[in-house]
């Protein structure tokens, strides 16, 4: 089996979708919080490298949290869907915003230390304190 393929996806009302040409299957879960705010809970991405990625749509905007990233969700309905930190390589898409999400596995918390404490974090997903991704969470 692949660890890539192409996926496509969609906003909860469907005006803004989005193609991955080439998607990953590791889900980086943050727990900052920012990212719980932003979503209601936790938030995790898929990292998308930028030219694996179209995205269509009038009623996408972008928030600008901070100097360093933004994050892109529909108008219409609210769905929280993209993150874009200014200087990496990739783009991070909800995972929850595919049609088809088989096959997708959580390999790794991040900013766990802004946890809420009702979030349930398996014990044996690597976990980092802060935003860079832990080693080793490859399984
Ligand atoms: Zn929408
Ligand atoms: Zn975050």
């Amino acid at each position: 089996m692949s660890a890539s393929c192409r996926r496509v996806g969609s906003c909860a009302c469907g005006a803004v979708r989005f193609t991955l040409s080439d998607a990953p299957v590791d889900v980086i879960a943050c727990h900052c919080e920012t990212c719980r705010r932003w979503s209601g809970y936790l938030w995790g991405a898929l990292r998308v490298p930028r030219h694996d990625i179209s995205i269509t749509g009038d009623t996408l905007r972008w928030w600008h949290a901070s100097a360093a990233a933004s994050r892109g969700f529909c108008t219409d309905c609210g769905s929280s869907l993209f993150f874009d930190k200014q200087e990496a390589s990739y783009i991070g898409v909800a995972p929850g915003a595919l049609d088809d999400s088989t096959g997708l596995m959580t390999t790794a918390h991040i900013c766990i230390a802004e946890a809420g404490d009702y979030e349930a974090i398996a014990a044996d997903v690597p976990q980092a304190a802060g935003p860079d991704t832990p080693r080793g969470n490859k399984r």
